[in-house]
């Protein structure tokens, strides 16, 4: 039997677990391209650098796309625990903290890759790196072509492109392009796991103030979502893993806000007395330096300014109706959202090859022998290693179709 020849476009997590299962065939010639000088140079950056490479409670209500069926199908075909134990099968063995979130033992992204490369150096595997695929046709076989203008022939191809988040480590909009070019739709992409740009006021006194908050999102003044976890206030607007969360869920085709409550774990009426009473307590004593008590010293300077406070004014001189305007602003802070802070600094895109097109082995319904998997879907994951399982599963399914 002639031997298959499958191309695989992309080294991140989706494409390199591709290579892997699909060489366990000898009669299979795999050839993986990747435009970086290295491969998985987002498994590196991923989890601060430690790679949150799974997490031990995978469910389909960690994801977002267009075909939850499909989401549900890729996502049956890999548990943690399969996972897990083929990762170990390649050397690699990994550990789970409380909420799920798993890391290589080392707690080191770098071991992730190492091994990697260990498993992609067998006979039928050919890497090749420094090398983008900028265009695919389909005659008999499927016809690619590089950079440089060269070209190559394959009987499957594999689309691992990834998605445009994150620039810098190689995220480009190929993937679509090239699905586009074989009648493929994408679902609005838009960046999803960042920051967001807002111009709230005396942000300059805030950047630097991080602070667990509970963040409700309003799409069109009506409320869309609720989270807590930390907020940080940066020089561009709002950052922190609850704003990078939230973002999932927000519309940029409508006007998004947030309110924030920066004390969720105090009752408002608590927080309240605990102010009136240390400023009885001390009523000769500064009321700035008073507030040092129960307040960061950066949210200090933004309320004397925001409430024209004079710096002098000892505490017998704050009326209650003061107190009552600061703990509502402390409780209810509100910032109106200019946009996110780009795919130049976003972990993952929302959007993508429109997942209604594609079968349930993540085969191209316009093009057969062409597949799609991990982020060039419109498949998002929420944050904690939701998104790299879900590019493993992609290529646990698409290897198992063509094996
Ligand atoms: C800063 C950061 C931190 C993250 N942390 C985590 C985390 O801890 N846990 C988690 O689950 N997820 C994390 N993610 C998201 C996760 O990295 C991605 O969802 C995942 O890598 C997607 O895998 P993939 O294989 O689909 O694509 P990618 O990993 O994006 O790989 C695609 C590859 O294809 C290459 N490529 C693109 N176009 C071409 C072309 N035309 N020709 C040749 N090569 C091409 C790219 O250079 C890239 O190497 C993080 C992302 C970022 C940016």
């Amino acid at each position: 039997m002639p031997n298959k020849k499958i191309a695989i476009i992309g080294a991140g997590p989706c494409g390199i677990m591709s290579a892997i299962l699909l060489s366990k065939n000898p009669n299979f010639d795999i050839t993986l391209f990747e435009q970086n000088d290295k491969i998985g140079k987002k498994i590196l950056i991923s989890g601060n650098g430690k790679c949150n490479i799974t997490n031990k409670y995978i469910s389909i209500d960690n994801y977002q796309g267009s075909n939850q069926n499909l989401i549900k199908n890729v996502l049956n075909k890999l548990s943690f625990q399969e996972l897990k134990s083929h990762l170990e099968t390649l050397g690699l063995y990994i550990h789970s903290k409380e909420n799920g979130q798993s890391y290589p033992l080392s707690d080191s992204s770098a071991s992730v890759v190492n091994v990697f490369m260990n498993a992609l150096n067998k006979p039928n595997i050919k890497t090749i790196l420094e090398t983008k695929i900028t265009n695919i046709k389909k005659n008999k076989t499927y016809e690619l072509k590089d950079d440089n203008n060269k070209k190559y022939t394959f009987d499957n191809v594999i689309l691992a492109n990834g998605s445009n988040a994150y620039p810098v480590l190689g995220g480009n909009s190929s993937g679509y392009e090239i699905a586009k070019s074989f009648g493929h739709t994408i679902k609005n992409t838009m960046p999803s796991l960042v920051g967001i740009e807002a111009n709230i006021e005396y942000l300059k006194l805030l950047s630097g103030f991080k602070q667990k908050s509970e963040i409700k999102l309003f799409v069109n003044n009506k409320l869309s979502k609720t989270m807590t976890a930390d907020v940080l206030f940066t020089n561009y607007g709002l950052s922190g893993f609850g704003v990078f969360d939230i973002t999932q869920y927000m519309d940029l085709k409508h006007k998004n806000h947030f309110e924030i409550n920066l004390f969720p774990e105090i009752k408002k009426e608590e927080f309240k007395s605990m102010i009136s009473n240390i400023i009885v307590i001390n009523k000769d004593a500064s009321f700035e330096l008073t507030l040092s008590g129960v307040l960061h010293k950066k949210l200090i300077k933004m309320i004397i300014k925001k409430f024209n406070i004079n710096s002098e004014s000892k505490n017998k001189d704050i009326k209650e109706y003061l107190i009552d305007k600061i703990i509502d602003l402390l409780y209810r802070f509100r910032v109106d959202i200019d946009n996110t802070h780009g795919f130049k600094h976003s972990e993952v895109s929302n959007g993508g090859i429109n997942s209604n097109e594609i079968s349930n082995t993540l085969e191209s319904l316009k093009s057969k022998g062409l597949y799609f998997g991990g982020e060039v879907l419109d498949v998002v994951g929420q944050r904690g290693g939701y998104n790299i399982h879900f590019a493993f599963a992609s290529a646990f399914i698409i290897s198992a179709s063509i094996l």
